[in-house]
């Protein structure tokens, strides 16, 4: 009998482990964002305490998803993010995800909100999750894509079939282009979306993209 009893014990700790270590969803969006697009709107931006960023896409965040367009979010809000987990990641998280949140701060209060919302659904450790997010940057060079193909933040309108094809070419896969609308009513290139496999190591096609609409062709801001 207690035998049994610790038999029984022993299997329901392995499904409590298994489950609480597996992930529970499809693929992950990488999200960045155009630091112009941000600020020129009617919210406009605050830069960070730690100065303006460079002119670059920054990320915005690593968003679990489901292959039906849902997601999961505030997966443990009993796990905040604790910063001294990404201590050794503050210089590249500065430069690699400023925020543009207002009023100004280090940025830990958005890493926090990324992390909580979707971080926490993520299956990835605190550092991990950071570190892992850092590393897709690196793959997914998007302006090096666009600046290539003569598409360049210089206010100009461009079009969004161009756009798509030129970050295509260079970074390998299809991109959902997001765009948003400057203090004239412009419609500008805003964030970019890219897929990701659950493993946090590989780029993939999307299984599906985000609804939302540009123009066919967008103006790419200045910043
Ligand atoms: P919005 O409503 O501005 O498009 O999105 C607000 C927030 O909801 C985003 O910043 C993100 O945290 C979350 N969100 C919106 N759309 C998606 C989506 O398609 N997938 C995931 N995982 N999160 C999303
Ligand atoms: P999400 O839309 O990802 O759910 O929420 C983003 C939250 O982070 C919002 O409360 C927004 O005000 C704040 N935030 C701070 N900095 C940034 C930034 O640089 N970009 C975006 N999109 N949100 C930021």
């Amino acid at each position: 009998m207690k035998f049994i009893y610790s038999y029984y014990v022993l299997v329901v700790e392995l499904v409590f482990v298994v489950s609480a270590f597996s992930q529970d969803f499809d693929f992950f969006y990488l999200v960045q964002q155009w630091p112009g697009s941000y600020c020129d709107t009617e919210k406009s931006c605050c830069y960070p305490s730690t100065g303006k960023p460079e002119s670059d896409f920054g990320i915005h965040g690593l968003w679990p998803n489901y292959k039906d367009g849902s997601y999961p979010s505030n997966c443990d809000t009993n796990n905040p993010l604790n910063p001294s987990q990404i201590s050794g990641l503050l210089r590249k998280m500065q430069k690699e995800w400023p925020t543009l949140g207002c009023p100004s701060s280090d940025g830990m209060s958005f890493w926090s909100h990324e992390w909580v919302k979707h971080g926490t659904c993520s299956a990835l450790d605190q550092h991990s999750y950071f570190q892992t997010t850092l590393d897709l940057k690196n793959q997914a060079n998007l302006l090096q894509s666009l600046t290539s193909a003569g598409i360049k933040p210089n206010g100009e309108s461009y079009s969004l079939e161009s756009i798509k094809d030129a970050i295509k070419e260079g970074v390998g896969y299809t991109p959902f282009v997001e765009c948003n609308t400057d203090t004239s009513g412009n419609s500008q290139l805003y964030q970019i979306y890219l897929c990701v496999d659950t493993s946090g190591s590989n780029l993939v096609e999307c299984p599906v993209f985000p609804h939302g609409k540009c123009g066919s062709e967008i103006e790419f801001p200045t910043f």
